[in-house]
């Protein structure tokens, strides 16, 4: 995280009011030698109290979070929030300008790239700014993923595995709150790892939900509803809109991944028949899917199975499929411990 930052904005954390304006990305291209990329940020602030960092568009192809966080920022007046909200709903802009999970100027994804390079590409530099700039501000970060153009996802909450005991309380108590279905602990193990907003952010001590909300590049209805409500029961709980009327939270179901075991790969190019739909639970030896082989009409499918039992978590949304892609991850049930979040 050396180095200072070259994004900046005309916008006052430290003010008071709601102001909506965007970072400045510097980019320097032919026609453009002293330009910068706008990123859009609504910070919203009421005297004092808790910070919340919400972020959606880390990738571009993953949409409930992107109009969830844009409805919140529209719907909120400043004099109904005490502390602050920080909101980014587009925070790859250029991935999510172009629909893609990655940045189209630097091929970055993102959410591979914490804690990022101040004199880097620009993704990079987005990385190092969230790192260096905004988990600062933040008690809560909240980062709304979905599955993207390759992945349907089951609509889940995500944390990483917390560092002391209070923390993975803390962790599991947001995940009651936000409410989805299936809430899942995951260190990234397939996925991230530690190079993820989520993990930036628990390293400096913030708390971390992260999203599955849909996936194959459009929008669940289902998904961005859950978006909408959950972040209303978070913002309540953490009385930063200590009025805004919520439904309370419907029972989540505790989950995790086991490893690498927990997925399944195309060993060859092919088109990928699934045998699961996402949410069904599967047993380990039990058939997942078969890769045909169009060119070779008369050539056996490859037929593939799950190597773990649980439920289906996400599926390859696209046919068309290359060696070592991810098919499906099964998540596992966990005992977490007694529910104290009221429900009622
Ligand atoms: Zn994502």
């Amino acid at each position: 995280m050396a180095g200072e930052t070259r994004i900046w904005t005309p916008i006052d954390y430290e003010a008071d009011g709601k102001q909506s304006d965007c970072l400045r990305l510097p980019h320097s291209t032919d026609l453009s030698a002293y330009g910068w990329v706008p990123i859009p940020l609504v910070c919203i602030k009421n005297g004092t109290g808790p910070t919340a960092l919400l972020i959606a568009g880390n990738h571009g192809d993953e949409y409930e979070g992107q109009i969830a966080l844009s409805n919140l920022a529209r719907e909120t007046r400043h004099h109904k929030v005490s502390g602050r909200l920080v909101i980014l709903p587009a925070l790859n802009f250029p991935a999510v300008a172009a629909g893609r999970r990655v940045s189209p100027l630097d091929e970055g994804n993102l959410n591979r790239s914490f804690p990022g390079d101040a004199a880097g590409s620009p993704t990079q530099m987005i990385a190092h700014y969230v790192c260096a700039v905004l988990i600062p501000m933040a008690d809560i970060v909240v980062d709304l993923h979905s599955g993207g153009r390759s992945l349907d996802y089951v609509a889940s909450a995500l944390v990483r595995p917390g560092r002391t005991a209070e923390e993975h309380e803390k962790l599991l108590r947001l995940m009651r709150l936000f409410g989805a279905p299936i809430s899942f602990i995951s260190d990234g193990t397939g996925g991230g790892g530690l190079t993820t907003l989520a993990a930036a952010a628990q390293e400096q001590g913030a708390l971390a939900l992260t999203t599955e909300l849909g996936g194959g590049a459009t929008l669940s209805k289902a998904g961005l509803a859950l978006a909408e409500a959950g972040l209303k029961r978070l913002l309540k709980d953490q009385e930063i809109l200590r009025d805004v009327a919520v439904e309370p939270a419907s029972p989540t179901r505790f989950m995790t991944v086991r490893g690498h075991s927990a997925f399944v790969y195309a060993p060859s190019r092919g088109i990928f028949e699934p045998a699961a739909d996402i949410g069904a639970e599967v047993l380990g030896g039990q058939i997942a899917g078969r890769i045909h082989f169009p060119d070779l009409p008369t050539r056996e499918p490859e037929t593939l199975f799950f190597e773990t039992s649980g439920l289906v978590a996400c599926r390859r949304a696209p046919s068309l499929t290359e060696r070592g892609d991810c098919l499906f991850k099964v998540m596992a049930d966990i005992d977490v411990g007694p529910d104290q979040v009221s429900h009622a």
